[in-house]
């Protein structure tokens, strides 16, 4: 309260304090202006009319300062209500109060400008609030958008090079900065590799000697993010910088990162980030930002190979399954499968389908003569020639020992009698080597059966039938095709 009568002081610093207020008094402008920043009141009540500062001066003084702008000041005075009322609140004032007062007056308007004072407070906290909560949000947006990008990178099958150089990018780009790589090694090692380097793409597995990288050291030690601000100063350098200082090395990275990483256990060192002097250094939130960034690269990545892994593992099951080992022809077992689902078609769309059935001629002589690893060799032979002979609609199939199956959609009996021939004089020419005894010839006797035909429904039917026709070519000599 500022007044230039020490008796209105007196009383109404009585009164306030009796309702509970805090109560400074001043009885002249100047006074008030030194107390004012220690004291930090919630609200004044001014006098208009005093020597030297009067109430309009120190109301105008205290408007144009930032830190008063909002202390609501409450003018008290003996001036006309109209005349001072428009000019006090005309410069500021929150309220204009006519001596002489009652002090019941006064108090009400005391409590109704604290009140407003509070809820502008609250008011302004929670926008201040809410533009942080903005900020952070769009923080987070943004970490979101940069892992989906990488994400989106990563996906596809790439060798862990090329993931540290997408993820490094990414992070480079993200916290605006020249120098992002990644150097494997693991705690105590000299010497790490530089997996990859942004700002270098052609510095590849390049070694660096550990000694010279406190942050890499420590943050593989601690398996935790290290930061250091400015290496200029930091403890952490205080030896290389002696020695920088012996060499006369100039040195034009000034903020560091390092964080460490493990994608697998031949996969562990850290993301390396750094800043030169004339950019601005890394801060706590550079170090918070990265960290996200690359643990849920990482684990983007460990996902993505765990179900290549899987799906891989699962393909190779599922070939397995499917494929004789010694031939990797189609085992007895699709062979069937496949032939139920071709007269199927065949029968649906009225399609001809044909079937051979081939067996080596005296094959237990080859076994014999040159033994059974030659007999396993020939038979990988005869798959080849099968294989290579048919088209990429048809399925060869090993049946039995030297016993082959070939299905032949689409395929009139005249079509396949042929192709059964072509196969046989194929077989017939081929050279097949018994190292170390030279080269030596094999035959085969082949059966066929077509659909539609005579007592010909199913699969079986046509297996039955082409059997039948191979005991025929047998019996009249074998190394020839029957029906
Ligand atoms: P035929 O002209 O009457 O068909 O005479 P064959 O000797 O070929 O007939 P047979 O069915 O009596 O004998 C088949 C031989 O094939 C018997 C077996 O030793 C051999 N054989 C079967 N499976 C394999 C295999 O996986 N590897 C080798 N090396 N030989 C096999
Ligand atoms: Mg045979
Ligand atoms: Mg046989």
């Amino acid at each position: 309260m500022v007044d230039d009568d020490p008796a209105l002081l007196q009383t109404i610093s009585i009164v306030l304090r009796e309702q509970g207020y805090d109560v400074a008094t001043a009885d002249n402008g100047q006074a008030m202006l030194e107390s004012i920043e220690a004291r930090e009141p919630e609200l004044i009540l001014l006098d208009v009319l005093m020597p030297q500062l009067d109430g309009f001066q120190l109301l105008e003084r205290l408007k144009s300062d930032e830190r008063y702008a909002d202390l609501p000041v409450l003018m008290v005075s003996s001036l006309p209500a109209e005349e001072a009322t428009v000019k006090t609140l005309g410069l500021g004032a929150a309220d204009y109060i006519r001596k002489p007062f009652r002090v019941r007056e006064l108090l009400a308007r005391i409590q109704a400008q604290l009140r407003v004072r509070a809820e502008l407070r609250s008011a302004k906290d929670t926008v201040l609030k809410r533009e942080a909560d903005l900020v952070r949000a769009r923080e987070e947006a943004e970490t979101r958008r940069t892992m989906v990008d990488i994400l989106h990178e990563v996906t596809d099958e790439l060798s862990p090079e090329e993931i540290y150089h997408v993820v490094a990018r990414r992070v480079a780009r993200a916290l605006n900065t020249s120098h992002c790589s990644v150097v494997l090694a693991r705690p105590d090692d000299k010497f790490g590799i530089v997996a990859t380097a942004f700002e270098d793409p052609s510095v590849i597995n390049y070694r660096i000697q550990l000694e010279l990288y406190p942050e890499i050291r420590t943050a593989l030690a601690t398996q935790a993010p290290v930061l250091v601000e400015d290496l200029l100063v930091s403890p952490l350098y205080a030896e290389i910088r002696d020695k920088w200082a012996k060499q006369g090395t100039v040195v034009r990275i000034r903020s560091v990162i390092a964080l460490p990483f493990s994608l697998d256990s031949a996969q562990v060192g850290v993301f390396f980030l750094r800043r030169t002097g004339e950019e601005p250094p890394f801060d706590k939130e550079d170090v918070e930002f990265a960290s996200t960034v690359i643990r849920a690269a990482v684990s983007a990545i460990q996902r993505a190979r765990m179900i290549e892994t899987t799906k891989a593992d699962n393909a190779r099951l599922e070939v397995l399954a499917r494929t004789d080992p010694l031939t990797q022809l189609l085992n007895r077992r699709v062979l069937i499968e496949r032939l139920v689902q071709e007269v199927e078609r065949a029968r649906r769309y009225q399609n001809t389908i044909a079937l051979l059935m081939i067996d080596l001629d005296h094959f237990k002589r080859v076994n014999d003569q040159y033994g059974h690893l030659v007999g396993d060799d020939v038979l990988r032979d005869v798959a080849t020639i099968l294989r290579n002979a048919v088209r990429a609609v048809d399925a060869v199939a090993r049946y039995g020992g030297e016993e082959f199956v070939v299905v032949l959609p689409e395929t009139a009996a005249g079509g396949a009698q042929a192709f059964a021939e072509r196969l046989r004089e194929k077989i017939e020419a081929h050279d097949f080597s018994a190292h170390p005894h030279g080269s030596f010839h094999v035959t085969c006797s082949i059966g066929m059966a077509s659909y539609p035909g005579q007592h010909i429904e199913s699969g079986e039917d046509l297996l039955a039938r082409a059997d039948e026709a191979l005991y025929r070519a047998k019996a009249d000599g074998r190394n020839r095709v029957r029906t």
